[in-house]
């Protein structure tokens, strides 16, 4: 039998089902807390899964190969373990990216067919009909094309809307327009009428949507943020939304989460806020591909593709 340390800032009872889910996949292995073990085992213990861990407790196993994560986005482990010899291994689950590509053709047709501005109408009993493009005639474009990205862009695709996307290094797709570089970035922004961020928060990504690239979009256009809420300056934002130049935002993430009670996005009639909801990690399935990657290293050697500590994701 191997052993695996299992460490997250989750409460007892998620943290209990999540060791149950995992147990169950990998039934040579023994999952242990930290708490559980001392330190002459902590030495032995190889690979750690975490979930928001205490960097206290990371810091107790001194000979770990790599660490499982079990969300998709790492920017804060990225930081502590840049400069060790540790391998980080996000987690990519394809169920997780059905979920994100469904948020966001629900929250594309939300912004397409005017949904917050009818809800609005409505508490006001305002009957007006909006005008709406039809999705043949409507650009969406994804900032960024990884594992999430590419899922949203095939699902939009299959709704028939002019489809392009942002990655850091050039991408054939389908029937897609890629884009790279800032002048790239800037020509998509101006062909766009609803803008779809997921980018992972890395050094080169804090802020990148700033007030001078979120006005290069055409007046009116709207704004989905599904990754992390600091890749875009929130006060350009504000700015923008009140200036009419951005008529929506659909914000999921936040730089403060969760959002503080006294937050003037709350109650912006331009912003619709949600509780970090786009994408959550599914427990069966995320189990069955950490289950996965763990076999594969144990009785393969084969490590799992792991996080460019450099590039930042
Ligand atoms: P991924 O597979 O690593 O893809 C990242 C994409 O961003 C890649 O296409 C990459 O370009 C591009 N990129 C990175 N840095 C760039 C830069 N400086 N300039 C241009 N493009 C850049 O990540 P993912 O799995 O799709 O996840 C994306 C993010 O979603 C995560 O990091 C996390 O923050 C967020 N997320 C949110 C939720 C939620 O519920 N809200 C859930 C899960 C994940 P290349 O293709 O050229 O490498």
């Amino acid at each position: 039998m191997n052993n695996i340390v299992f460490i997250s800032g989750a409460e007892s009872v998620t943290q209990s089902q999540w060791l149950v889910e995992i147990q169950k996949q990998l039934t040579n292995e023994v999952i242990y807390l930290p708490e559980q073990i001392n330190a002459s085992q902590a030495k032995r213990i190889d690979i750690a899964i975490v979930a928001n861990p205490d960097p206290k407790d990371l810091a107790k196993f001194p000979n770990l190969v790599w660490i499982q994560s079990l969300w998709a986005g790492v920017e804060r482990l990225v930081a502590e373990v840049s400069g060790k010899p540790i391998r980080l291994v996000r987690l990519e689950d394809p169920q997780l990216a059905k979920t994100m590509a469904e948020s966001v053709l629900a929250w594309t047709l939300y912004l397409q067919r005017n949904m917050a501005e009818y809800a609005q109408q409505q508490a006001n009993k305002n009957w007006r009909q909006l005008p709406s493009t039809p999705s043949e005639d409507l650009r969406v474009s994804v900032l960024g094309a990884g594992t999430l990205g590419i899922a949203a862009l095939k699902a939009l695709k299959k709704l028939d809307y002019q489809v392009n996307c942002w990655s850091r290094t050039a991408k054939q797709l389908d029937g897609i327009q890629n884009y790279v570089g800032l002048e790239g970035l800037i020509s998509m922004l101006g062909e766009t009428d609803i803008l779809i961020n997921l980018l992972p928060l890395t050094p080169d990504t804090y802020q990148l949507l700033d007030q001078t690239l979120l006005a290069k979009l055409p007046k009116g256009a709207k704004l989905i943020n599904f990754s992390r809420g600091a890749v875009i300056d929130t006060k350009a934002l504000l700015k923008l939304l009140d200036l009419g130049h951005i008529a929506h935002a659909v914000l999921d993430v936040f730089e403060q989460e969760p959002l503080a009670p006294t937050d003037v996005i709350w109650s912006n009639p331009r912003i619709t806020v949600l509780p970090h909801i786009s994408a959550p990690t599914t427990m069966h399935s995320a189990a069955k591909v950490i289950a996965k990657n763990i076999t594969n290293y144990r009785e393969n050697n084969i490590m799992p593709k792991f996080v460019d500590i450099k590039q930042g994701y």
